[in-house]
This record gives structure tokens, sequence and C-alpha cells, in this order.
């Protein structure tokens, strides 16, 4: 079984990213800036949020945090955010969620400049990605996961790809992209059954179910390639996917490792993503 690391994919990207960049600094004088915004202190986000910084900061991009006190009311985080999405030194932004309850999420999601909507929450954004349009941005796990693939030169024209998980932001999205790049789809979730002889008809098989190493080997085909996009703890505390990695090797030719693996391309593919929105507002 071939690994496939992540570490491969994001560098492709980087190259493109620097080129790119280069010629908005040029043009410009500026480096684009993300605004990464953040309400209260889950390890998660922190987590997250600290990959972020890192992976930018080492493409040569800029980043800011804008954090919230966990208790902060609707009103005043509306208002709050519609400052940084106004912000005219503020290129694109990331908004790490799930948000407390008592903010109205959908509200925020729909107030995103979809210009600055790094990670296609918005419904113009979530429109275009249905529609087969590229000219927006899809959710960043979404599309690394596609990156995964054409770094590796893996076709997916004609394919059979199953995802398990159908949230708005990996299994939705990354259908309608799996479908765009012409693959047959089945979406899996909690109340499919058969899931295992389905996941086992899958030549490209993405596992986006947030439980960890739930698929093994008796979900997986015969040279199946397996993208894991899960990101869990296991009983020992150590990272793990939604993949029994140790266990799919006989029978997947290729997969992606957690750590390692999908997580480390969808910072490079939001690197990208703000790249591209400078460079928008360059040629606007
Ligand atoms: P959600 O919890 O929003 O969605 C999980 C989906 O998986 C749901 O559609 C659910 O079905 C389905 N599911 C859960 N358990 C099963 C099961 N036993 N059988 C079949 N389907 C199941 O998670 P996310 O989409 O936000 O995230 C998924 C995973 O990806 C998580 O581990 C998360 O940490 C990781 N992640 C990784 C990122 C990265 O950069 N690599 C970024 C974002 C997320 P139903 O709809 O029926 O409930």
């Amino acid at each position: 079984m071939v690994i496939l690391k992540g570490a491969e994919v994001s560098a492709k990207i980087k190259e493109q990213v620097q080129k790119d960049l280069m010629l908005i600094k040029e043009k410009t004088g500026r480096i684009p800036k993300l605004a990464i915004v953040r309400v209260g202190e889950k390890p998660d986000d922190l987590s997250y949020e600290r990959g972020a910084k890192k992976k930018l900061e080492s493409f040569g991009l800029e980043t800011e945090v804008y954090p919230f006190p966990e208790e902060i009311s609707h009103e005043e985080f509306k208002a709050a955010f519609d400052r940084i999405n106004k912000d005219r030194h503020v290129t694109g932004i990331l908004l790490l969620k799930p948000l407390p309850k008592q903010i109205n999420e959908k509200e925020i999601d729909s107030i995103i400049d979809p210009e600055k909507d790094m990670d296609g929450i918005s419904p113009e954004n979530i429109a275009k990605i249905f529609a087969g349009d590229e000219s927006g941005y899809a959710p960043c796990t979404a599309e690394a996961v596609i990156e995964v693939l054409k770094a590796n030169e893996i076709p997916i024209k004609g394919k059979r790809a199953v995802i398990v998980g159908r949230s708005m932001i990996v299994g939705k999205p990354l259908s309608m992209l799996l479908l765009k790049e012409n693959a047959t789809v089945t979406i899996c979730h909690t109340k499919t059954v058969d899931l295992k002889e389905t996941c086992k008809e899958a030549q490209i098989l993405v596992a986006a179910a947030g439980k960890g190493k739930m698929l093994n080997q008796d979900y997986v085909g015969k040279g199946a390639i397996v993208i894991d996009v899960g990101i869990n703890v296991d009983e020992d505390g150590r990272l793990c996917g939604d993949v029994d990695f140790e266990s799919i090797g006989e029978q997947a030719s290729m997969a992606t490792p957690v750590p390692g693996g999908v997580g480390a391309v969808t910072t490079a593919v939001l690197a990208k993503h703000l790249v591209k929105a400078a460079m928008d507002r360059l040629l606007s």
C-alpha cells in the first residue's frame, strides 16, 4: 500500500501560492492577510488556529487572530464580525466553528463577504459548488481531498467514489467536487443500510464520519484508494483517523495517514484561497 503524504501535496500547492504571492507583492506592495475569527478557547479551535497560522506564515502570508469571549452576545459578535468583514486590510476570513449556541451561526454565514469567505460557508459559495462554478470557494477540507487525488495523479473520472459523512463542511461539498470531476458518487451516513458492502464497492473511499478507526479492512475493496478526513483521539490519547490504517494494508492500494494526510493539505488550500482572493481583487 502506497502512503499518500499530505506534506508532498502541500509542497506542490506552496510552489503555486508563492508564484502568485510574488506578483501580488510586486503590484500592490502588500501581503494578503487572513483574519482567523475565534469565539471561546476550545482546544480543537486553538489547535486548528495554530496549524493554520504556522502553515500560512510558512507560505509567506499574514494572519491575525480575532478572539472573542465565549459568552459574547449574538448582536455584539455580529457587529464585530461585520467590522472585520468590511476591513479592507483583511483579504480573507476563517471563522472557527461551531459557534456558541447564543450566536445564530446561519446569520453569520449569510453576512460573510463571499469574496472573503475562505472556507466556503456563505450561501453564494455553496450555490457555486453545487452549480459546478469554480469562481467561488469550496470548504478547504473538501477541496483538500481533490488536491490529494490530483497531486498523486489518481484518475477520478468514471471512478466509483463513496463518501462516509454528509456534513456541509466535508461530505456534501466533496460529493459535488467529485461529481464535477466525473466520478460516480455515493454518500453514506448513519442511516445507510449495508455500509460495509457500499464502502467495499468504492474505488475511491473517503472517510469523514468523525468516528475513530471505524472503517477497517472489511469496508475496503481490493485496490481501493482510501482518503481519511477524520481527526479523532484514540483511547491512548493519540490522534487517529476514521480508518483503521494498520488493518487495510492488504486491501487498499493507496491511503492517507492521520496525522500527516488530509489535515496538512487543508491549511495549504486555505493559503491557496487567500492568494486567489488577493489575485481576484487585483484583477477586478
Ligand atoms: P460531522 O459530525 O458534522 O458529520 C459526520 C458525518 O458522518 C454525518 O453525516 C454522520 O451521519 C456521519 N456518520 C457518523 N457516524 C457514522 C457511522 N457510524 N456510519 C455512517 N455515517 C456516520 O463531522 P464533520 O464532517 O465536521 O467532520 C468529520 C471528520 O472530519 C471529523 O473527524 C473531523 O474532525 C474531521 N475534519 C477534518 C478536517 C481536516 O482538515 N482534515 C477538517 C474538518 C473536519 P448523519 O448525518 O446521519 O449524522
